[in-house]
């Protein structure tokens, strides 16, 4: 089979068209990505957005952002993102909502796979994200959706009156959680593994001045109770083993979160916890592929830095774009695949 590359048209195929050749194609779409696909659709660039088949990112499931410049009162996490989106689509980016299930990293253009097309790129920006992490319970993973949630901002509203709900977590997502909890029922546990807390002394003081919230410290979950629907959980000390049941109907696990990039391992460097290898220009291991976001970044980890990178990945792929780097990548990658031709800009002359 030929291969066709840049410019090239292939009617019987249907996969590699020269429809399918975009400049930058985006992976992701939450603040990183929509960032980069403002910037890259306002360089006149043919861009895609994979976004996803659920778009949006972890904003999605965030309530009120008060930390996002630009908007003195708050902003819905939603509705930020819909803004975002709404702005990439008019800077002129193609959005498609569904996910990459695989990419090829070896051919030029590079490839990224869906469900049903093959994406053919001179750039690729990744910007996955990440995911919550769970605790690892045969009874949390059973409970899932029947109690235990890892988004207090969209589920605690179906627990209204509680006697009580539990966060598991120390960090700032618990807290947020715990707060929100706190409007909705009448009594919040924070079960923390530690006696101190990661969250921010804002969060941390709004926390402690708010008499719903009680904590358990140096304590984890070690099982999470009810048949249908959460009765309660196990709790153990870590440091004294005394084990005790919190009677709750619902469990909100705030743990962190695990880059998205299972479709990525062996494609290109990723370190020991998964998340993406980027030098200072926010390339990977492979030519021509960025990443931007909380999928290479564990450090800050905020919406505002994810937009940040996202600018710089776009940045980083519209000059490697002008300063001719694709040509030259695709004359390389000829040369070690003769079976590699240019594709006739006419279809009939195909055949
Ligand atoms: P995080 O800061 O990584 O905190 C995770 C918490 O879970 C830590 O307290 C950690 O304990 C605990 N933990 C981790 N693994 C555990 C396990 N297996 N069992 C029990 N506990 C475990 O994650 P995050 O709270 O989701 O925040 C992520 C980032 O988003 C942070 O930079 C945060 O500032 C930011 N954020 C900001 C806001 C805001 O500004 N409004 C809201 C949410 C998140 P240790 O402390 O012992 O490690």
């Amino acid at each position: 089979m030929h291969i066709y590359l840049c410019g090239a048209t292939n009617p019987v195929m249907g996969l590699e068209t020269a429809d399918s050749l975009y400049d930058i194609v985006i992976i992701g779409s939450g603040p990183a990505g929509y960032t980069a696909g403002i910037y890259a659709a306002r360089a006149n660039l043919k861009t895609v957005i994979i976004a996803g088949v659920t778009p949006g990112g972890q904003l999605m499931l965030t309530g009120v952002v008060e930390n996002f410049p630009g908007f003195p009162d708050g902003v819905q996490g939603p509705d930020l993102m819909e803004n975002m989106r709404r702005q990439a689509e008019s800077a002129g980016v193609e959005i498609v909502y569904d996910d990459a299930v695989d990419v090829d990293f070896t051919a030029y253009p590079r490839r990224i796979i869906t469900s049903d097309r093959t994406f053919l790129a001179k750039t690729v920006i990744i910007a996955t994200g990440a995911s919550p992490k769970w605790l690892g319970l045969e009874s949390e993973r059973r409970l899932l959706g029947r109690g235990v949630s890892s988004c207090a901002t969209c589920d605690g509203p179906l627990f209204k009156g509680a006697r009580c709900a539990v966060v598991v977590g120390g960090g700032d997502s618990a807290m947020e959680y715990a707060l929100f909890l706190s409007k909705l029922v009448e009594k919040v546990v924070v079960v923390h593994r530690r006696d101190k807390l990661r969250a921010s002394k804002i969060m941390q003081d709004r926390v402690f001045s708010e008499p719903k919230i009680e904590f358990v410290w140096n304590s984890v979950v070690v099982d999470v109770l009810g048949s249908e629907r959460v009765e309660g959980v196990k709790v153990r000390n870590r440091l004294t083993g005394e084990e005790w049941i919190i009677p709750c109907s619902a469990v909100f696990v705030a743990i962190g979160h695990a880059p998205n990039t299972e479709f990525l391992r062996g494609k290109l460097e990723l370190d020991e916890e998964g998340y993406i290898k980027v030098n200072s220009s926010l390339e990977t291991s492979v030519r021509g592929v960025f990443a931007a976001g909380d999928v290479h970044d564990k450090r800050y980890r905020q919406a505002i830095t994810a937009a940040g990178f996202g600018c710089m990945a776009a940045m980083e792929a519209i000059r490697f774009i002008e300063e001719g780097y694709p040509e030259r990548l695709e004359q390389e990658y000829r040369a070690g695949h003769p079976e590699v031709v240019s594709g006739p800009t006419d279809p009939s002359e195909n055949f």
